[in-house]
């Protein structure tokens, strides 16, 4: 699909659309890595910085796609991604698309097949750390498109980063980046709601951190979640060891905790809306796992009472 071979793949000229605080920590690691990097930014002052390193500052989005085989494009979103490649021209057909922005997988599926229509190969991807932490091999990068697309040019991708190719379905990428970042605000939210609740009487978050996430790892991450994750596939939830019941129970004694200790509540009462939604459609014998079986549909109906609107 390209019209370029790169010379060496590990210094493989790259275009770099959008600097912002992401887009610039990447031209930066390209250029670190050794990569000719070119650089296009709708606000021009933003590539001071990065052109006295050493990259080069295109005059127009086209002259920038046509420096390189491969642009790697990191706006605020899809929209702005159409915005600025529309003055492209011709100039992006035959190259390769790396689109990073942040997303859902239909705008991903959209934006794939606006490319393929320009004769464009594209990858849409997912950055799962900070901008300080870019250039890192451990960092995760996630991408999906077309295989072959992502081996040609898995040595560039990897000088942003650890790539993962999460498969030929463009929306993958995105898709598991809500998933983890869902996870992530979960996890946040419970420690520190799980930290406010012993708060209230005094307890600084230090001292709870220490044990509780050394509690957290094991028992609950291990434990439960790695060693019981093929049941989840297998929708096999044995209540032999605790019951929704009883876990059921025990959000209605944290919920009443919350509220004896003057502490916000709407969390633990969610939770159990969510576990009594469970025991509804018939998973009340099964263990707290059996929720992921409420989670797989949209909400029948709403599990917290949406606000009265304004008159
Ligand atoms: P951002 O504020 O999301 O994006 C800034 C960039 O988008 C700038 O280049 C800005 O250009 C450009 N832009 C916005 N609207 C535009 C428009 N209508 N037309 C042309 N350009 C437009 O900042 P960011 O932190 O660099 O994030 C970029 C992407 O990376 C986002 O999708 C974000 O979700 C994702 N991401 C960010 C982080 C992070 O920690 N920063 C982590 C993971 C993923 P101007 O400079 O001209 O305004």
């Amino acid at each position: 699909m390209t019209n370029q071979q790169p010379a060496s793949p590990q210094h493989a000229p790259v275009t770099v659309i959008g600097l912002g605080p992401m887009g610039l920590a990447l031209a930066d690691t390209l250029l670190e890595h050794g990569h000719p990097t070119t650089v296009w930014n709708r606000t021009p002052e933003k590539a001071n910085g990065i052109a006295t390193k050493g990259a080069h500052r295109a005059g127009t989005v086209a002259e920038a796609v046509a420096a390189s085989p491969v642009t790697v494009i990191c706006l605020q979103d899809y929209a702005a991604m159409y915005g600025v490649l529309g003055s492209a021209g011709d100039a992006l057909k035959g190259r390769v698309l790396v689109n990073l922005n942040s997303g859902t997988p239909k705008e991903a599926h959209a934006a794939a097949s606006w490319a393929t229509e320009r004769g464009v190969a594209y990858l849409d991807g997912a950055i799962m750390v900070p901008p300080p932490l870019v250039g890192h091999p451990e960092s995760v990068f996630l991408y999906s498109g077309p295989q072959h697309v992502f081996d040609e040019h898995r040595a560039t991708l990897a000088s942003m980063g650890g790539p993962r190719y999460l498969g030929p379905d463009p929306g993958l990428a995105v898709l598991y980046n809500a998933a983890l970042l869902d996870m992530m605000y979960a996890t946040m939210n419970g420690f520190l709601h799980a930290t406010a609740l012993v708060g209230s009487a005094n307890v600084p978050a230090v001292t709870f951190a220490d044990l509780a996430l050394n509690w957290f790892m094991p028992s609950v991450v291990t434990s439960t979640l790695t060693e019981q994750a093929p049941d989840l596939d297998k929708g096999h939830y044995p209540g032999d060891a605790g019951t929704m019941e009883m876990n059921h129970h025990a959000l209605e004694h944290i919920t009443r905790t919350c509220v004896e200790q003057g502490v916000h509540s709407d969390q633990p009462e969610l939770m159990k809306a969510i576990a009594g939604q469970a025991i509804a459609q018939g998973h009340g014998g099964k263990n707290y796992l059996a929720v992921l079986e409420v989670f797989k549909k949209a909400a029948q109906a709403p599990a917290v009472a949406p606000a009265r609107p304004q008159p």
